[in-house]
C-alpha cells in the first residue's frame, strides 16, 4: 500500500501530524516503537504553562487534539503567575498519565484514514527527486512522498543516572538505531539537547505534614474553548524544598 504521509513516531506531536494529515482527507501510516506507548506523557505529567501552554491553545484553535484530551484527564490545574500581569499568566495541569495515553489512543485507533504499524524506522528511502518512503525493521519498504519525523528524544538519546549511561528514549525504552545515521547521511545535521528529570518517589514513603499543600484551582481557563471546568476529580500537590544537606549530596 502506498500512503499520502508516514509519520514515524506517536508521540504528542506525531498524534497530532497524523490526526491533522487523516482528518484531512489523506491516508496516513503512523509507525510507531510501541503501541502500548502511545501519547506517553513525560517523567513529570504536566501539560501547560509559559511557552508550552500557549502552543497547547494553538493546537486547540487549530482543531488538534492534546487540549481537549489534557482537560478531560488533568487532576490539578492551576494559573500560574497569578498575581502579575496577563501577559505571563498561564494554565497548567498535571495529568492522569494513563488518562491522557487512553484517551489519545482512542482517537488514534478510531479515526479513518489512519493506519497503525508496530515498527521501528531503520532509513528514509530517497531518490534523486526526494523521500520514496522508509525502511522498517520489521515490515521492511513502506513508500511514502511525504514523511514527517516526530521521533522525540529517540534519536541517539542518552540516559546518564549517576556515573551510568544507557542509550534509551526514554528510561526502560530502548533506542533502535539506524535513522539518526539515516538522517545524517541524507545531510540534516544532529545534535543532542539535555533534560533533567524529578525523582521518582512512593507516596507511602512521604511525611506529607512537612510539606506544602498546594490546592487545585477550579476556576482556570482550560486548555480547549470546549470545556469549561475540570473534568474529573481534582487531587493537590505537595511542595518541597532543597536543603544544604540535599546540596551537599548533589
Ligand atoms: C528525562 C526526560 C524528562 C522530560 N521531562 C519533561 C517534562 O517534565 N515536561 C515536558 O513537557 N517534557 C519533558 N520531556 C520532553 C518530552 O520528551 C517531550 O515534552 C515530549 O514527549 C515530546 O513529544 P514528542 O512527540 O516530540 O516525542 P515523544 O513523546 O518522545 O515520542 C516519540 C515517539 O517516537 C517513537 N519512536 C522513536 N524512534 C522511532 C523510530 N525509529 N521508529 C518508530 N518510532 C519511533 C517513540 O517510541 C515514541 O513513541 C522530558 C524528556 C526526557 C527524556
Amino acid at each position: 500500500m502506498i500512503f499520502d504521509t508516514i509519520v514515524i513516531g506517536a508521540g504528542h506531536a506525531g498524534c497530532e501530524a497524523s490526526l491533522a494529515v487523516a482528518r484531512s482527507g489523506f491516508k496516513v501510516l503512523l509507525i510507531t516503537g510501541s503501541i502500548d506507548r502511545i501519547a506517553a506523557l513525560s517523567c513529570n505529567p504536566a501539560i501547560g504553562g509559559v511557552g508550552k501552554g500557549h502552543l497547547v491553545k494553538e493546537i486547540d484553535a487549530l482543531g488538534g487534539e492534546m487540549p481537549n484530551i489534557a482537560d478531560l484527564s488533568g487532576i490539578h490545574f492551576k494559573i500560574l503567575n497569578s498575581s502579575r500581569g496577563p501577559a505571563v499568566q498561564a494554565t497548567r495541569c498535571q495529568n492522569d498519565m494513563n488518562l491522557y495515553q487512553l484517551k489519545m489512543t482512542e482517537q488514534i485507533f478510531s479515526t479513518n484514514n489512519l493506519y497503525i504499524q508496530q515498527d521501528n524506522v531503520i532509513e528514509i528511502l530517497t531518490d534523486k527527486d526526494g523521500a520514496l518512503g522508509v525502511r522498517a525493521l520489521r515490515s521492511g519498504k513502506i513508500y511514502s512522498k511525504t514523511i514527517i519525523v516526530t521521533v522525540g528524544t529517540f534519536l541517539n538519546g542518552q540516559i546518564h543516572i549517576g556515573d551510568e549511561k544507557s542509550s534509551e528514549g526514554r528510561i526502560g525504552e530502548s533506542i533502535v538505531p539506524g535513522l539518526s545515521k539515516s538522517l545524517k547521511s541524507l545531510g540534516f545535521e544532529l545534535g543532542r539537547f539535555k533534560t533533567g528529570t524529578c525523582p521518582r518517589l512512593d507516596g507511602r514513603t512521604i511525611d506529607y505534614s512537612k510539606t506544602i499543600k498546594q490546592e487545585p484551582e477550579h476556576s482556570v481557563a482550560m486548555f480547549s474553548f470546549e470545556n469549561n471546568s475540570p473534568l474529573i476529580r481534582q487531587v493537590s500537590c505537595h511542595i518541597t524544598h532543597t536543603n544544604p544537606n540535599t546540596h551537599e549530596i548533589i
